[in-house]
């Protein structure tokens, strides 16, 4: 008996069975998700290369659900914002930028600055898209939006004076679309939540249809221009398919004229329950942020202002981002064709299009805002006061493009 006993093994200190990530409970996640983030509250990083904070987060998530990542030699990190002039520092939501490449068209200078020695000349230019993310620092809910689609990847789906318009402005393309742009960088159309129109032109709305899952974005005033309630004469670039844009998952933004605070989504009854859950982010109120009268602060932590940008066409707008305490980057989308309008070397131009004879034509809806909303950025550039320093891109701006292409700035590189 005393020999079969000194036989038997011990009993081990630990379990020697592996613990599945699949037998947690729900507890025990949010245990897990506590530890690491405390882990990471532990190591305040300033300045962090956003895309490595994108990186360093998607594991981390991955971490929390399904257990140990491949590639854990690299150390998470997390980014903190300080306060100036004081200690405190709180978690700073990580948040990255990066291009999508939706196509080039060519544009005559004639119909876009003023004067020129040349009449004639033609240049081709991007339609840039960007890609913006923002991580929650606390629940870890990554929020995706897309910034304008660009050029429709198959031109024969555009409605036909849409499709003749386009056709003067050859060499023109919409590949690769923001569809296959985000999939060089792991991502579909189901895993972004927002498309964000700088405005409705045919050259930024792309195939909204793409992305049927995503809510819809437009500027004050410039639903009216697709649900047929508004029609335009300055120009065969103002043409607009009517239903384009599912309206039920469509939020137009509030006019920053209103008083009321916050004021009420017109439709808001009318959007789908994903839609109007969404919709949250975009009901803040209208403040001024540096020289912009009109900013909305989307996620409520500076990371990301809509701005109000009028002139060129109904709901104009553009996104100031922040890439670090004193860095940010304005997109301008259509507020500038071209960077000699941002020098002050060149004018908005007009012509006059036989098919509109009663009309002056220009590029822009309302010249003289548009040209205020130029003076704006202009003089943010010079002066950027509280934002530090402020990279103007507008979208199709063909030097930006060109040197974003070799500095790796499109996804899944970042700005
Ligand atoms: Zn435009």
């Amino acid at each position: 008996m005393g020999e079969t006993k000194a036989n038997v093994p011990p009993p081990p200190i630990f379990p020697t069975t592996p613990i599945f990530y699949d037998d947690l409970s729900g507890i025990d996640l949010i245990l897990i998700s506590i530890v690491l983030w405390g882990w990471g509250a532990l190591q305040p990083t300033l300045g962090d290369d956003p895309c490595r904070n994108w990186l360093d987060q998607e594991r981390l998530k991955k971490e929390v659900l399904y257990g140990p990542q491949p590639n854990r030699g690299t150390r998470l990190k997390r980014s903190y914002f300080r306060f100036p002039h004081q200690n405190t520092m709180i978690p700073q939501a990580h948040f990255s930028i990066h291009a999508l490449q939706a196509g080039y068209l060519t544009l005559p200078e004639a119909f876009f600055v003023t004067p020129l020695e040349d009449n004639t000349s033609r240049t081709t230019v991007p339609s840039l898209s960007f890609l913006i993310q923002h991580t929650h620092p606390v629940s870890l809910k990554t929020t995706r939006i897309v910034f304008d689609l660009g050029i429709r990847p198959n031109l024969s789906d555009y409605a036909k004076p849409l499709y003749d318009h386009a056709m003067t402005r050859r060499p023109l393309s919409g590949e690769p679309g923001t569809v296959a742009s985000l999939a060089h960088g792991g991502l579909t159309p189901s895993d972004i939540d927002f498309v964000i129109f700088s405005h409705l032109h045919w050259d930024h709305i792309g195939a909204p249809s793409d992305y049927p899952n995503s809510t819809y974005v437009v500027g004050p005033g410039a639903a009216s221009l697709v649900n047929g309630t508004r029609e335009l004469s300055n120009g065969s670039h103002s043409h607009f398919e009517k239903g384009i844009l599912d309206l039920s998952r469509t939020i137009e933004l509030p006019s920053p004229e209103l008083p009321s605070t916050p004021p009420p989504f017109k439709d808001n009854a009318k959007l789908e329950p994903e839609s109007r859950k969404r919709s949250s982010l975009f009901s803040n109120v209208w403040r001024s942020k540096g020289l912009f009268q009109h900013s909305m602060d989307v996620f409520g932590d500076g990371s990301l202002y809509i701005i109000s940008a009028p002139g060129h066409l109904d709901g104009h707008i553009n996104l100031l981002c922040r890439k670090s305490e004193d860095q940010y980057v304005y997109l301008a989308g259509d507020a500038c064709h071209d960077p000699r309008l941002l020098t002050g070397e060149k004018n908005i131009a007009t012509w006059i299009d036989p098919a509109y004879p009663t009309s002056i034509c220009c590029i822009h809806v309302n010249k003289a805002a548009a040209e205020r909303t130029i003076a704006t950025i202009r003089e943010t550039m010079e002066n950027p006061g509280e934002l530090g320093n402020v990279e103007v891109i507008f979208a199709h701006d063909a030097a930006w493009d060109r040197e974003a292409k070799k500095l790796g700035k499109f996804f899944p590189g970042c700005l």
